[in-house]
């Protein structure tokens, strides 16, 4: 004792849930769902090692859903615990955890009346009313301020810039000066609009370090170039440009840059639409909590326009252009689909697997004059992939739809740190830990990342298995 158990992101990408037990306690740092493939997806079905009702508490580091999903099942299961994260991550929690409830019933829902399950009933992994049960359980904590959270340990949120809300989590074991836990979270990238860097750290004894892109570095700030041109390109030719968009973080990205492109006349202002009732609520999260997000774009609110529909209220607005609106409901999104004007729309989701954009893109790829601009990474086997690769028609609603659209995507705006960036934040380490852990990465970007913190910094690494329990007590 102590000891970490690694039950997810171990190896992988998704899944994140690291157990954490002392002679006293026994903690869960993040509470992710395994998502993409069906071998991955079932785990989120098998019964954790120990019982629900044996943990005493749960920390998040984020509120994406590979690190804070699992958390109504994990109540639905015993867990009565409360529950620490920043603000951000409880609003934004607030936001996705009843809607993946709500998918979760859906899906369910479609496979019994279509008879697809092999399952007989098909049933959530939760419901809506589970992930609402969970929420009561949060418990709200401000940056940088050190919080008991389970008996020997406390805990301190440091902004980790990869999300609003983001932080990486140091835990110290016993008393002040006691060994010190560093769980990584997700990592940021330096000089972004929006977020603000990875805040530096000093040391730590044990470290978990993510390797989502371990092995590669990303393309350069082109300062909006590529977007400006697309944006240029199809308002000539008197089209509409769609952007699929991950609900949150992402679509403020965008909005930003669209907002700065045309400040500096760089692109004609045109009407923006933004199609997606759960990136408008983080949309406001994000607005509410500017304090949290890099001093760019403080400045740029303070030069806000008001917000199209809300100009009673003339409340400035970071992420909004001079014509930018906010589609609410269904019926005037149907609307827009067959408005036939140069505008940019931003609607979820971002691998158009589901959700509105649909609509606008069965109404928008038979045009020729129209761009399709994908801004995120694009999975395996998602139509948004189809896309990207270049089939000629795709299948919408039942549906082959033909594509004449041109099809775009910038990949400038990834949440995480590539490997330069992440050895640029180890860098601040005064003194190497006597462990990391790499997690978070498929094998070949961890091998890279391993190779690379051997040759340049020569700390001692370990890629642990999934349900992999490691003792702590030699790195503490
Ligand atoms: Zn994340």
């Amino acid at each position: 004792m102590p000891t970490l158990t690694f039950l997810g992101a171990a190896r992988t990408v998704t899944g994140s849930k690291y157990l954490l037990e002392t002679d006293t306690t026994r903690i869960l740092v993040d509470c992710g769902l395994f998502q993409g493939f069906k071998e991955l997806r079932e785990r989120n079905w098998q019964p954790l090692p120990v019982e629900a009702s044996s943990i005493d508490a749960v920390i998040l580091t984020h509120a994406h859903l590979d690190h804070c999903g699992y958390l109504p099942r994990l109540v639905a299961e015993g867990f009565t615990g409360r529950i620490f994260c920043t603000q951000g991550t409880g609003h934004l929690c607030r936001i996705v955890l009843p809607d993946a409830g709500r998918l979760q019933e859906e899906d369910a829902d479609s496979a019994n009346r279509h008879g697809y399950s092999k399952h007989k009933p098909a049933l959530p992994l939760f419901t809506e009313e589970d992930a609402n049960r969970a929420l009561l359980q949060l418990q709200l904590i401000g940056y940088d301020r050190p919080v008991p959270v389970a008996d020997g340990l406390e805990a301190t949120f440091i902004n980790a810039g990869h999300l609003l809300g983001s932080s990486y989590v140091r835990l110290s074991l016993g008393d002040a000066g006691g060994p010190v836990l560093l769980f990584g979270g997700d990592l940021g990238r330096y000089d972004r609009p929006v977020l603000p860097d990875p805040t530096p750290v000093s040391g730590a004894d044990v470290l978990l370090l993510e390797s989502t892109y371990g092995d590669r570095e990303h393309s350069p700030s082109d300062d909006g170039e590529s977007l400006a041109q697309i944006v240029n390109g199809t308002i000539e030719r008197g089209g509409k440009l769609i952007i699929p968009s991950f609900a949150i973080g992402r679509a403020e990205e965008v909005l930003y840059w669209l907002r700065r492109l045309e400040d500096e006349k760089r692109i004609p202002v045109v009407p923006v639409f933004l199609d997606s009732p759960m990136a408008e609520r983080a949309r406001e999260q994000y607005s509410a909590r500017l304090d949290e997000l890099d001093p760019d774009i403080r400045k740029a609110s303070e030069k806000g326009h008001a917000v199209g529909r809300l100009q009673a209220e003339h409340r400035m607005c970071a992420f909004c252009t001079s014509r930018f609106e906010v589609v609410t409901s269904s019926q005037q999104s149907r609307e827009l689909t067959s408005r036939k004007m140069p505008a940019i729309i931003l609607s979820s989701s971002g691998m158009a697997t589901g959700g509105r954009v649909l609509n606008h893109l069965h109404a928008g790829l038979p045009d020729e004059r129209n761009t399709v601009l994908f801004v995120g990474y694009q999975a395996a086997g998602t139509r948004g992939r189809r896309l990207v690769d270049g089939e000629r028609e795709v299948k919408i609603h039942g549906e082959l739809v033909p594509v004449r659209a041109q099809i775009a995507s910038v990949d400038t705006m990834s949440a995480h740190a590539d490997s330069r960036e992440i050895l640029r934040w180890l860098g601040g380490f005064t003194r190497p830990p006597a462990m990391t852990f790499l997690v978070h990465g498929e094998p070949r970007a961890m091998d890279a990342l391993e190779g690379t913190i051997a040759d340049r910094l020569g700390w001692p690494t370990t890629k642990p298995e999934h349900q992999q329990t490691v003792d702590l007590a030699p790195y503490l």
